[in-house]
């Protein structure tokens, strides 16, 4: 599918495609992600405002710029637990299974399975690993399980995977086809607070795993603290928008996560044109 990125309209926030060629089905999800689309008369254009302007000048992957200013999160790369600032191991963590780095998918999922290394392992009824194909093209990396998703072992099975689903199938995609989704985090922090630093950089390591097995070609960072452990940067997402960066050599892309736009429904707009300039990466990289 060729997916044109959608530029807000100032009055009502809507989304507007100058290269329309989305079908029913699309324009149903779109509508129930909030999205509306609407076509420009040619002799009129819209005025688009700089924040939700389609994204159609990315830079070719390779251009992303080095990640700005560096947050401790993934310091921790090696087997070890990750060690407090002065040197002695934080409270509650103890050391990961070693050798994840060179893991197959099952025994990555056991180790997960299996983890003791934060304190999360005390409160998780599941670990949750990720879902989808394993040759997926596109990963979807989001914060940590929530309560549902403790429950089930799966990740994003609740309001906000709802409006992910939907998001993907926008794209013509669907969370078992050519997409793998993964979170930060393999274990919910208690209550739905956020992940803590030792936390993430405990976890950093199984992710980068998944990235090594999936090899995927796009990677979309949804909401901050994916956008912290990938990027490693504490720039506020609506800076990194826009643009490809890096993980590794695969191309990130920066977006919302799902559960603040449901809090937020005029961003969806936003979220839509990331989803856009993903797709528009992925037709650049291998035109059809
Ligand atoms: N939010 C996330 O970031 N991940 C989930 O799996 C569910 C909600």
């Amino acid at each position: 599918m060729s997916a044109t990125a959608p530029a807000a309209d100032p009055q009502h926030g809507m989304a507007a495609s100058p290269r329309l060629n989305l079908d029913a089905r699309q324009r149903a999800m779109l509508a129930e992600m909030n999205v509306r689309v609407w076509a420009p008369r040619a002799e009129t254009p819209a005025p688009v405002p700089a924040s939700a302007a389609p994204q159609r000048q990315a830079p070719p992957v390779g251009d992303s710029p080095p990640p700005a200013r560096p947050v401790p999160v993934a310091a921790a790369a090696a087997q070890t637990a990750a060690p407090a600032p002065q040197g002695r191991p934080a409270a509650g963590l103890r050391p990961r299974p070693a050798g994840i780095e060179s893991m197959d998918w099952p025994a990555l999922r056991e180790a997960v399975a299996g983890c003791h290394a934060c304190k999360l392992c005390n409160g998780r009824r599941n670990t949750v690993f990720g879902v989808g194909d394993e040759r997926a093209d596109w990963l979807i990396v989001g914060e940590a399980p929530g309560e549902n998703e403790d429950r089930q072992g799966e990740p994003f099975v609740g309001q906000a995977g709802k409006l992910l689903d939907n998001m993907l199938r926008a794209l013509g995609l669907d969370r078992h086809h050519k997409v793998y989704i993964a979170n930060v985090l393999k274990c919910r922090p208690p209550g739905n607070r956020n992940p803590e630093v030792e936390e993430v950089a405990q976890c950093e390591p199984y992710l980068k795993r998944q990235v090594e097995l999936l090899q995927p070609r796009i990677i979309l960072a949804m909401g901050r603290f994916a956008v912290q452990s990938l990027l490693q940067t504490t720039e506020p997402i609506g800076r990194l928008r826009g643009r490809a960066h890096q993980y590794h050599g695969v191309p990130v892309i920066v977006t919302y996560h799902p559960a603040y736009l449901l809090r937020n429904l005029p961003d969806k707009a936003k979220a839509w044109a990331d989803l856009c300039l993903a797709q528009e990466l992925m037709d650049r990289a291998s035109p059809s």
